[in-house]
């Protein structure tokens, strides 16, 4: 077995990967490790270090020790080690970022900035909430009394996040808990831990205290065992998990047997509304960047494409040309890529069933031969459908994948009726030169946001991104719905001496 040296040197991409507990980088308990492998190539990269229950029991008493001083640091201090974050995670698209995303994740030269530079900007972001995490004071009944209410961090938060935007998701789990606070044990994919190693390095190499944010892979076995310790610890007190709706469930029910608040950031089937009098090249571009963006594996995805009959050939027309132009192929033998392969060889077997069982229903396919190219079968083109109906499982299922399909409407009311068809419930987009009637569907439409003649996949780190329920979770992210999510009330009373009591 490989020995797990100090992960901070991470420039060379096959060194192992420790995980980080109390400040320190150290193999796990039991020495186990597991492999990471390129998706693209199908080869190991590395060993990664797979933390046992003891290595999270550590990890949680770690964090919990570090919450006393942590959540008395000022705002001040806190919020210069974020400055500081967003400026040396900047700096890593010279050194070995680039290198990290395109072997873990297969991220294209684009999705590598996405990763980078919004990152910084939720950092940046997060930042200047330091000041902003205010209390109010409230007027008394009772004479003599002064009532504040104070917004107090939680303490120790289990965070859990994903491998597709592997760096932004993992800033988003830990940076709004952090800057409130709190104290983070962050459990990372097992498929990307080196990416997100990377905010962690950002962030102990800007002075972030030991204890105040521990990282945990472990190998898939391990999961759901440590993951039901985590969530269940009583010195846990807050869940972020950001994943699918499969696991989403499973830990919310974990949460609920401790009734633990849970912020659950989880999948989305998003609908874009394409009106009769819409701008229909505006529209197609942003369908297409919405759809195919990172291959389709983005949680604001457009899966669902629903468009008036009376522009639906234009429109048709239009959306295959653009997507015939799009480049798919191995993003290491040609860096123009546009649309590389899936994060593994399993989820492009997933994504090519669920058109194959929507052809075999009778759906038609518009464009794509259903194939699975690259040295690793994880390469998909581009696959529009359209007939596609409820019986077929990709009307329900989210994708995860460069496919989307287009239906087909003639009122307002049916578009309305087929977008909130799903138990997705994350964002949604309306195409229309008549702003009014937009925004009225908007207002119709069930999601945590819908974007009036913009692509669904649009997020700023101010907003409170997340669900309205369902299958997308609940809770959010972003600005003050994040403090608001990662902070507690508090009611402090001053009463007048000398009191009167009834008896
Ligand atoms: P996932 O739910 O498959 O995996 C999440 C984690 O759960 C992994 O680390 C895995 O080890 C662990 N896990 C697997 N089985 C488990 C079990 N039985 N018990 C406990 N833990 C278990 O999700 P993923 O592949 O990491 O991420 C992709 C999903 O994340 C997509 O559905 C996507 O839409 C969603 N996502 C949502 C948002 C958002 O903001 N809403 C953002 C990005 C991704």
């Amino acid at each position: 077995m490989p020995t797990v040296t100090n992960g901070t040197s991470v420039s060379a991409l096959s060194q192992p990967q420790a995980l980080y507990i109390d400040g320190v980088y150290q193999n796990s308990s039991d020495n186990a490790t597991f492999p990471v492998n390129n998706p693209m190539t199908g080869e190991k990269i590395y060993d990664c270090a797979s933390a046992t229950v003891d290595d999270y029991a550590s990890a949680i008493e770690s964090a919990h020790e570090a919450y006393a001083s942590w959540s008395k640091t000022g705002p001040s201090a806190r919020r210069l080690i974020f400055l500081k974050a967003a400026d040396i995670l900047e700096s890593y698209i010279n050194t070995d970022a680039p290198e990290i995303l395109s072997s873990e994740v297969s991220a294209t030269k684009s999705w590598i900035k996405v990763n980078i530079f919004a990152t910084a900007g939720i950092f940046r972001e997060s930042a200047g909430l330091a000041t902003h995490i205010k209390g109010e004071i409230v007027p008394a009944d009772r004479p003599g009394t002064t009532i504040l209410v104070a917004r107090e961090a939680v303490g120790v938060v289990f965070a859990i996040s994903p491998w597709n935007a592997p760096v932004n998701l993992t800033a988003r789990a830990i940076a709004c808990p952090i800057i409130c606070g709190n104290t983070v044990v962050l459990k990372p994919s097992e498929f990307s831990p080196k990416c997100q190693h990377l905010v962690i390095k950002a962030l102990t190499a800007a002075g972030l205290p030991k204890g105040v944010l521990n990282f945990l892979p472990t190998s898939p076995e391990l999961a759901p065992e440590v993951t039901e310790f985590a969530v269940k610890h009583p010195k846990v007190l807050r869940v972020n998990f950001t994943g699918s709706d499969r696991v989403g469930k499973i830990i919310a029910a974990w949460a609920v047997t401790c009734l633990k608040r849970c912020v659950l950031e989880l999948g989305g089937k998003a609908p874009v509304l394409v009106l009769d009098d819409a701008n229909i090249d505006d529209a197609v571009e942003s369908v297409v960047f919405g759809a195919l963006s990172n291959s389709g594996q983005i949680c604001m995805s457009t899966e669902r494409v629903i468009v008036h009959k009376s522009i639906v050939n234009e429109f048709k027309e239009k959306l295959l040309a653009r997507v015939g132009e799009l480049k798919t192929g191995n993003h290491l033998d040609d860096s123009e890529v546009s649309i590389s392969g899936l994060f593994t060889p399993a989820s492009a077997t997933r994504v090519r069933d669920l058109i194959q069982g929507a052809v075999d229903g009778g759906a038609k396919l518009l464009t794509g031969d259903l194939k699975i190219t690259g040295p690793n079968k994880t390469i998909m083109a581009p696959h529009i459908l359209e007939g596609v109906n409820s019986d077929m499982n990709i009307y329900h299922k989210e994708s995860f994948g460069p496919t989307m399909f287009i239906a087909e409407f003639n009122t307002d009311e049916e578009a309305i009726a087929l977008a909130n068809d799903s138990e997705f419930s994350l964002c949604a987009s309306v195409f229309s030169r008549d702003v009014l009637r937009a925004m009225d569907l908007a207002r119709q439409v069930r999601a945590g946001s819908c974007h009036v003649n913009g692509p669904t996949v649009f997020v700023e780190s101010t907003l409170p991104n997340g669900g309205t329920g369902g299958s997308s979770g609940y809770g959010r992210f972003g600005g003050i719905a994040g403090v608001e999510e990662f902070t507690e009330r508090k009611i402090i009373s001053l009463a007048r001496p000398g009191m009167k009591y009834p008896f």
